[in-house]
């Protein structure tokens, strides 16, 4: 691992060199442990195991022209955890415990940040689980908080380039008043199987419709949706959609660049009046989308017919990231710089 080639990194797992860790016990929260081992020894009756008491966060660390190292919106992660814990009973991490534990965790393996040229990326995943033995189903007692890192390529490795989805009604991520607005694991498993299928299709993901009705657009299996119209930025508003820090951001700089905005239901027939399409999350920032075969109705929405991103994606995307690596301004207060 001495000589990592930052250019050819891809959206997995490298061991580094430290993990922090935190242990709630007896209604408190334990200082955090920092330990070398990538393993965690877990009662066999932990809820975890059985009744999917677990919940997830992503964020990324940049290093910049400077050399400084700047993690993005990491309030927003700590937040979000704690509305996660919420749906499925488990202890909320402070915020200020979730933010010292990720400064930790970067801290103790800088050497892993990829320098700013390479375009990659250093991924934080914070994980929360309940570990005390139950057998009837009820939450834990103890829970178990861990962040680890690991160095991670840009997500386009051909460039930013189009991709098509599909629409495919057999399959629901999540209920209408379901889990779908937190960030836990049942959703991803939940989604597992229809996420092959696209796959096996030839699609980079599935564009989930509301489990209701399926007549909107609910997000893509693991990033938001949204769409370009007559200069407006839409997204989708559900009570199932996990609320995307991408999507938010690119909010906000959407309107910095004169976009109207409009969070409300979408059609699926709608699609037909995009521009644009897109997918938005910490890991690609947006995903083009070049087309959406929706196969239960025979229809296909094109978005891209030259292979290219669109021009108001292309202009957000690069925001984005430029704020990201330092390279623009932080107006929003988005940066917390590692000292
Ligand atoms: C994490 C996640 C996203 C993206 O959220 P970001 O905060 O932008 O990374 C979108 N949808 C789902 C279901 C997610 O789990």
């Amino acid at each position: 691992m001495e000589n990592i080639n930052w250019t050819d990194l891809t959206f997995g797992y490298l061991k580094t060199d430290y993990n922090v860790r935190s242990y709630y016990k007896a209604g408190k929260w334990s200082d955090l442990e920092i330990t070398d081992s990538d393993q965690v020894s877990l009662h066999m009756a932990a809820t975890c195991f059985h009744y999917g008491q677990e919940a997830f966060e992503g964020l990324k660390a940049f290093k910049g022209k400077d050399g400084k190292i700047r993690i993005f919106r990491m309030r927003e992660n700590a937040l979000r955890m704690q509305a996660s814990s919420r749906g499925i009973l488990m202890a909320e991490l402070p915020v200020e415990l979730f933010e010292k534990a990720v400064l930790e965790v970067v801290k103790r393996n800088l050497r892993f940040v990829p320098p700013y040229e390479s375009g990659s990326s250093l991924y934080i995943r914070p994980f929360l689980v309940g570990t005390s033995p139950q057998v009837g189903v009820n939450p834990a007692k103890e829970y178990l908080f861990v962040v680890f890192v690991t160095p991670v390529g840009p997500y386009f490795k051909t460039g930013f380039k189009p991709s098509p989805y599909v629409i495919l009604r057999k399959y629901d991520r999540a209920a209408p008043q379901g889990t779908g607005n937190i960030k836990v694991g049942g959703n991803y498993a939940a989604s597992l199987v229809a996420g092959e299928i696209a796959h096996e299709k030839g699609y980079s993901a599935v564009l989930y419709l509301d489990s209701k009705e399926k007549k909107y657009i609910d997000e893509c299996g693991p990033a938001n949706f949204f769409g370009i119209k007559k200069n407006t930025y839409i997204t989708p508003e559900s009570h199932s959609i996990l609320p995307s820090i991408t999507n938010k951001s690119l909010m906000t700089l959407a309107k910095e660049i004169g976009l109207k905005v409009e969070c409300r239901p979408i059609r699926v027939e709608e699609l037909a009046d995009f521009e644009e399409a897109g997918a938005c999350g910490t890991a690609a920032v947006i995903s083009p989308i070049s087309r959406i075969d929706d196969l239960d109705e025979n229809k296909s929405y094109v978005f891209s017919k030259d292979g290219e991103p669109g021009p108001v994606s292309m202009k957000l995307y690069n925001k984005l990231r430029a704020i990201q690596y330092g390279d623009e301004e932080d107006k929003y207060g988005w940066i917390t710089v590692v000292e």
